[in-house]
């Protein structure tokens, strides 16, 4: 599994493998250290159960989609099928757009989970079981001031 730390001072992403019991980073930008400890499940990549940056275990997950991806094909898409409308080959024009809606589909359903933390960001990339829920924003209203005042930066 992956974990990708959130710094709090700088807002910076900091990619780490969970392979060993604890290990210590520093943010490349604003020297901040985070003491990470990984629970055996995230180092197994079996389940994201405790957070490895604040030791919470409230978190929510996603499709890990790059929406920019997605809106790339069907820009470029669109711009093809105009060209083919503008010379009168309207089934061609339409039909270039389907597809480009049958590969953008297909990009979704093969894309990996992605669990986040509640309380500080931290994100969670690998083939584990994915059993958090959806964004909840009043659970993150009520998590997230708690870990700011915990850091101090609130
Ligand atoms: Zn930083
Ligand atoms: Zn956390």
């Amino acid at each position: 599994m992956e974990v990708t730390v959130q710094c709090h001072q700088c807002g910076s992403a900091l990619p780490v493998a969970a392979t060993d019991e604890s290990v210590q980073i520093n943010c490349g930008r604003c020297r901040q250290a985070f003491l990470l400890t990984f629970s055996e499940a995230v180092r197994a990549d079996r389940q994201v159960d405790r957070c490895p940056v604040c030791e919470g275990s409230d978190f929510w997950g996603r499709k890990d989609f790059d929406p920019k991806i997605g809106l790339a094909v069907i820009g470029i898409a669109i711009l093809i099928s105009a060209g083919f409308y503008y010379v009168g080959l309207d089934l061609v024009a339409y039909g270039i757009l389907a597809g480009a809606t049958l590969i953008d589909l297909a990009i979704y359903s093969r894309l990996s989970d992605l669990t986040v933390c509640y309380h500080c960001h931290a994100e969670f990339r690998g083939d584990y079981e994915q059993t958090a829920g959806a964004f909840d924003l009043h659970t993150a209203d009520l998590l997230e001031p708690e870990y700011e005042r915990k850091v101090g930066i609130r």
